[in-house]
């Protein structure tokens, strides 16, 4: 596997640091918002990230967080959480807000064949940890309390602009949002570890800690996630390209003061997903979510669809006009490989040839316009039968995740299975919040559409009555 490394800013040949076994943190949603496509974009590149290195036959383990505190609407730490801003909109709690923007995520997600990483964890639920990393930065000198707050000296780091390649003078233009001078600060680019003098009266979320009562900065909460579940070391962290800085230039500095040596091999980041002004992003003109563009007639595999022939590290304009582009492409694909007939003698050696260049389009950097290729090329040979092309094109599906071998009636039940699987996960999460209100609610709507849960000690299972 060749993969691009932000790091490096070179195409690598990927070595894992623990044999077969890969460590990949993804930085996840901050839950106060739908998500947006473009937010979706960067999940698909993830997914075939994850996806494509099982394809290959890495052991691959992924975590994710979801970000329901300490993410100021400014990345410079400045502004209000917006956590905060988004329970004050909607007259609700950041407990409600994260709740429901939580699971409208993971509904996203399974619409668009994204697999759900095995290990979510809420920044909400590891304070201890940020705590207990804090504590030694302190200590070793990497961080300091000034104005109630705690911050991370950046001139302490190790080549701190390693991963952005900028400098202090970039500093200004560096962050997405304005720059309000903090005057608290050593250097102007150092970050809250730790907000103890809260601004903001109404912040709900606060915990106690040796410093006072507050809440964590917004990156240490990946740095002590991904340590807590990994370990001292990562294979791969990744996200949108605006991650890289200030995210998670200051996720590495926190995390290599804190552990004392190189954390994260391989730093990967896909492009935009852009519109005719610019990046999307959810405070400008028309929000475009799965749930809009499915209104508007788009299937939200068509969209995936369109997203996986582009490369991931391209910005990609979204307009209708390349969306019909691709809807009418992927229905024609579609109905092409359903009307393959499936019953025949699998022919080894062409089976095993095309899953050769499958993986070697993988293997190039993740190459998916050039995997979309190579499920044409298998439908135009002639020397295939037709049901050596469908079980490659089944085969290949494991990674594309396009349903391209699943009609659309069998789609409908198992869409509906998916939908108990992941209201399942939902009452789960429900019940290890203490929400048991919420846990009931969703049996009892589950039940009013005809699907009874029952509870066992191996898990929840259910039958339709
Ligand atoms: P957020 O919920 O804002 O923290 O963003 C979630 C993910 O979406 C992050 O990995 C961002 O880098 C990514 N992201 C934000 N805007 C875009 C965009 N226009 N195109 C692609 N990815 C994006
Ligand atoms: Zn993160």
């Amino acid at each position: 596997m060749r993969i691009y490394n932000t790091l490096s800013k070179k195409i690598e040949e990927f070595i894992p640091h623990d044999g077969n076994k890969v460590y990949i943190y993804t930085c996840g949603p901050t839950v106060y918002n739908y998500a947006h496509i473009g937010n979706l974009r960067t999940y698909i590149f993830e997914d075939i990230l994850e996806k494509g290195l099982r394809y290959l036959g890495y052991d691959v383990t992924r975590a994710m967080n979801i970000t329901d505190v300490g993410h100021l609407t400014s990345d410079a730490d400045t502004g209000e959480d917006k956590m905060a801003k988004g329970a004050k909109r909607e007259g609700k709690t950041v407990y409600e807000i994260a709740e429901f923007y939580t699971n409208a995520f993971l509904d996203d997600m399974r619409k668009l064949n994204i697999k759900v990483p095995e290990i979510i964890e809420k920044a909400s639920d590891n304070i201890d940890t940020y705590i207990k990393m804090i504590e030694k930065m302190i200590a070793e000198d990497y961080a300091y309390i000034s104005n109630g707050n705690v911050y991370f000296d950046i001139s302490k780091a190790k080549d701190y602009y390693k991963l952005s390649g900028k400098n202090p003078d970039d500093l200004k233009v560096g962050v997405r949002d304005t720059v309000e001078e903090d005057k608290a600060k050593r250097n102007p680019a150092d970050f809250v570890l730790w907000f103890t003098l809260s601004k903001f009266e109404n912040q709900v979320m606060k915990w106690d800690s040796p410093w006072g009562v507050g809440y964590p900065g917004w990156h240490i909460e990946c740095s002590g996630i991904s340590y807590k579940i990994f370990g001292e070391h990562l294979d791969i962290h990744c996200g949108g390209v605006d991650n890289i800085f200030p995210h998670h230039t200051n996720e590495i500095a926190q995390s290599e003061a804190f552990l004392g040596h190189k954390w994260c091999n391989y730093w990967c980041h896909g492009a935009y997903l852009n519109d005719a002004t610019g990046k999307m992003s959810k405070s400008k003109g028309e929000f475009l979510t799965v749930s809009l563009l499915d209104k508007k007639g788009y299937s939200p595999l068509e969209y995936r669809f369109f997203c996986l022939n582009s490369h991931y590290r391209n910005p990609l304009v979204f307009t209708y006009e390349s969306l019909d582009g691709a809807k009418n492409a992927y229905k024609k694909l579609k109905s092409k490989v359903l009307s393959l007939d499936k019953n025949g003698e699998i022919e080894d050696n062409y089976f095993n040839e095309y899953k050769e260049k499958f993986k070697e389009a993988l293997s190039s950097d993740l190459n998916t316009s050039l995997a979309i290729t190579t499920v044409y090329d298998v439908l135009k040979d002639s020397r295939l039968s037709d049901c050596t092309k469908y079980l490659l094109i089944e085969d290949f599906d494991k990674v594309l995740s396009l349903d391209l071998t699943v009609s659309d009636n069998i789609k409908i039940n198992s869409d509906l299975e998916e939908k108990i699987a992941s209201k399942i996960e939902e009452r789960k999460l429900a019940k290890k919040n203490k929400d048991f209100a919420l846990a009931d609610k969703i049996r009892d709507e589950l039940l009013a559409e005809g699907v009874k849960l029952i509870d066992t000690r191996e898990g929840t299972t259910y039958e339709f009555i």
